[in-house]
C-alpha cells in the first residue's frame, strides 16, 4: 500500500529536472557530500508535526532558531545587539525586510502618499511583490549598462522623505555582481533611511569564501558596514539545507519589533508572530539546524573554495566559446550567458542544452542586460568531470543554436500588442494571443520553449504580465479526470 503511493509519486517525478549531479543550474542546490540529505530527511521527520505557530507549546523551536540566528550573525557582520528571524524563504526575509521597513518609517514620519523602497533595476522580483502587498511604491534606480552594478549616488539620489528603505544586492540573482553596499549604506544613514542588503543567494557562499587561506579579494557587505540594518539570507540555497529555510537579520530587536504582528482583538489563542504563516512545520527548521551541524563552518569554506574554483573556470571557459559572452563580471557563484553573434540565439542555446541534459535558466532581455542564460554554479557542478562537460556540451549547443538560427516572431504580434490596453483584454482576446505566442491551451508546455520565450520578450511587461498568470493559470485546475 505504502510502496505503491510512493512508486506513483516517483511516477510523478520522473519528468522533473533532476534536483542532484550538478546538471540543474538554478532552483536546485547539491552539496554532492554524502550523507547530508540523509540527515536532512530524518531531522525533517522528527519535527514535521511540531508546530511553530506557539513557541510556548514547543519551546525547542526556539533552540533551534536562536541557534541559527546566532551562527548567522557572527558569519555575516552581527554584533550582540543583532536579532534575526528563521523565515520559509528569501521571499519571505524580502517580504519581512519591507513590511518592517514600512512600519518603522510610520511611527516618527508623518509622510503623505505611499511610503517609498528605492532599488537598482536588478533587485529581486520579491521586493516588487513585497511592494504590491504592502502598498508601497517602487522607485527604480538603472544600472551601470557594463558592469550591473548600481551607482551609489544615484540610489542616494532618488531618496525623498517618502522613502522606508534602500535595498542593495550581494550579488543580484541575474548577473551575480555586487552592489557597491558600504557607499550606499553610508548615504541612507546620513539620510536616517533604512538600508536592506539582499544576500540571499550570495551570503552564506561569501561569508564562508571570505574566511578561506587562498580567498580572492571580496567587498565588505555584511552587517559590519555601517549603515546596514538588515540583511537577508537563504540556507535552502548556499546553505544547502532542505527548502523553506532563509534567516533575515536586523540591526537590533528594536527593529525587529516593527515587523511582528500581535493580535488579542478575537476570541481565539492570542496571536505573535514575526513571519507570514500562521500554522507552520517545524521540519525546515530542523532540516536546517542539521545540515549546518553536520557541514560545520570548515565544510562550508571547503564548499565555497569549490565553488569559486569551478565559476572562475566556468566563466573563462564559456568567454572562450565562440558566439557567447559573460555579462559583467561574477563576483559571486552566478554567471550570466549572453550571446555574442546574432545567429546564436541564447533561448536557442538552453532548449539544445535541454535536450543534453543540462538546465541553463534564460532570462529575457531587461533594460541594458540582453537576453541570457543563467548558471547557479554549487557544489555538485563543481566536479571537475562536470565542469568539462557542461563546456564541452555547451560548445556544441551553440554550434547547433547557430545552425538553427533564432526563433520567428510573427511581426504581427508586436503591431497589435503595441495596440493593446493589457487591462481591457476580454478571455478571447488572451485566448488567441497565447496561441499566437505558441501555446495551446493543453496540459504540455511546447518542448522547444525558445519561441515561446522570444514573444514574451517582445511584449510590453503590462501585457506579458497580464498574459502569464493566464498561461500557468490554465495548468492549475480542480476537475483534471484523474
Ligand atoms: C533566491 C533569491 C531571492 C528569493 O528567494 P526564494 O528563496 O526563492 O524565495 C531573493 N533575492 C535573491 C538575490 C535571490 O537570489
Amino acid at each position: 500500500m505504502n510502496e505503491d503511493i510512493l512508486t506513483r509519486l516517483d511516477q510523478l517525478r520522473s519528468r522533473d529536472l533532476p534536483v542532484h549531479g550538478g546538471r540543474t543550474m538554478a532552483y536546485v542546490y547539491d552539496s554532492g557530500l554524502e550523507g547530508v540529505e540523509e540527515l536532512a530527511a530524518a531531522a525533517q521527520a522528527r519535527f514535521a508535526g511540531v508546530n511553530g505557530l506557539d513557541m510556548t507549546a514547543f519551546p525547542s523551536v526556539v533552540a533551534l532558531e536562536n541557534d541559527i540566528v546566532a551562527r548567522t550573525a557572527q558569519l555575516l557582520g552581527g554584533d550582540e545587539r543583532t536579532a534575526g528571524t528563521f523565515t520559509s524563504g528569501g521571499t519571505e526575509s524580502c517580504l519581512l525586510a519591507m513590511v518592517t521597513a514600512r512600519e518603522h518609517a510610520r511611527r516618527p514620519r508623518s509622510t503623505d502618499g505611499s511610503l517609498q523602497v528605492v532599488l537598482p533595476s536588478t533587485a529581486h522580483a520579491a521586493f516588487h511583490k513585497a511592494a504590491a502587498l504592502f502598498g508601497m511604491d517602487v522607485v527604480v534606480v538603472p544600472v551601470n549598462p557594463a558592469t550591473y552594478q548600481v551607482n551609489a549616488r544615484d540610489l542616494a539620489a532618488a531618496i525623498t522623505n517618502r522613502t522606508a528603505l534602500v535595498v542593495v544586492s550581494a550579488p543580484s540573482y541575474a548577473h551575480g555582481v555586487i552592489d557597491p553596499v558600504e557607499e550606499v549604506a553610508h548615504a541612507a544613514a546620513r539620510r536616517g533611511v533604512l538600508c536592506h542588503v539582499d544576500a540571499c543567494i550570495g551570503g552564506w557562499y561569501l561569508g564562508h569564501l571570505r574566511m578561506a587561506e587562498d580567498a580572492p579579494a571580496l567587498p565588505a557587505f555584511d552587517l559590519s558596514l555601517t549603515g546596514v540594518t538588515s540583511l537577508s539570507v537563504d540556507l535552502h540555497k548556499y546553505g544547502y539545507t532542505p527548502k523553506g529555510a532563509s534567516v533575515l537579520l536586523f540591526r537590533d530587536a528594536e527593529l525587529r519589533r516593527h515587523g511582528w504582528f500581535a493580535h488579542t482583538g478575537w476570541p481565539g489563542y492570542p496571536v505573535v508572530s514575526a513571519t507570514l504563516q500562521g500554522t507552520k512545520s517545524a521540519a525546515p527548521l530542523a532540516g536546517a539546524w542539521a545540515v549546518l551541524e553536520r557541514i560545520g563552518t570548515q565544510g562550508y569554506i571547503e564548499l565555497s573554495r569549490r565553488v569559486h574554483r569551478a565559476t572562475t573556470a566556468l566563466t573563462k571557459g564559456i568567454s572562450a566559446i565562440d558566439g557567447l559572452r559573460v555579462l559583467g563580471r561574477p563576483e559571486a557563484s552566478l554567471i550570466a550567458v549572453a550571446s555574442d553573434d546574432p545567429t546564436v540565439d541564447p533561448f536557442v542555446v538552453a532548449d539544445e542544452m535541454r535536450l543534453r541534459g543540462w538546465f541553463l535558466q534564460p532570462q529575457p532581455a531587461f533594460g541594458p542586460s540582453p537576453a541570457n542564460l543563467h548558471l547557479t554554479v554549487t557544489a555538485a557542478t563543481a566536479e571537475e568531470e562536470t565542469v568539462r562537460l557542461l563546456l564541452l556540451e555547451l560548445a556544441q549547443a551553440v554550434v547547433r543554436a547557430r545552425a538553427l538560427g533564432p526563433p520567428h516572431v510573427d511581426p504581427e504580434l508586436g503591431s497589435l500588442a503595441s495596440l493593446l490596453d493589457p487591462a481591457a483584454l476580454t478571455q478571447e482576446e488572451v485566448s488567441s494571443l497565447l496561441s499566437l505566442a505558441g501555446l495551446e491551451d493543453g496540459d504540455e508546455l511546447p518542448e522547444r520553449r525558445a519561441p515561446v520565450l522570444t514573444v514574451l520578450q517582445a511584449l510590453p511587461p503590462a501585457l506579458s504580465e497580464r498574459l502569464l498568470p493566464e498561461a500557468i493559470g490554465r495548468l492549475y485546475r480542480a476537475h483534471d479526470g484523474r
